[in-house]
């Protein structure tokens, strides 16, 4: 994912983390790009987004009750081509609960399921901005191997 997408990254769930990044592998091999606009907020930032709720085109949850301000929860951007239906179903295929399906449609927000890991990266982390080349997880050479064969689904035409 793009720079600023792994940034925001870094102030979630590991485990969310790890599945964003499987959706946007997925995605990728479906020439859909997605970006993260949205994903841990205080409870002040989430109370000023509800203040100004009224020019929001999507639903905002009362500050207190987000799954943002826990880290368990992000909102999602699609990058030219692709559609939430499209980007939603495959949310859900790796794991995630998908907006899209709430009572109010929310369809940028997918958060983890209750019950899944609850554990955050340490707070000194996530208030200290870091560079994210020092930020950066070991190497997964799991997603080395995705990588490479993802690169290959977009490069074979
Ligand atoms: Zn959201």
């Amino acid at each position: 994912m793009d720079a600023q997408s792994e940034q925001l990254l870094q102030g979630v769930s590991p485990d969310l983390a790890a599945r964003v990044r499987a959706l946007a592998a997925t995605l990728a091999a479906r020439n859909i790009t997605i970006r993260v606009k949205s994903a841990k907020r205080s409870t002040v930032q989430q109370a000023a987004l509800y203040a100004n709720r009224a020019n929001n085109p999507y639903p905002v949850a009362v500050p207190g009750t987000s799954l943002h301000e826990q880290g368990r929860a992000v909102d999602l951007a699609i990058v030219g081509r692709g559609t939430w239906a499209e980007v939603g179903s495959a949310g859900e295929a790796v794991g995630l609960r998908w907006g899209g399906r709430f009572s109010k449609p929310d369809p940028v927000h997918f958060e983890l399921q209750a019950g899944t890991n609850t554990a955050t990266s340490t707070p000194s982390l996530a208030a200290t901005p870091t560079p994210s080349s020092t930020a950066a997880p070991a190497p997964n050479y799991g997603w080395l191997v995705l990588g490479a064969l993802v690169a290959a689904v977009l490069f074979v035409d």
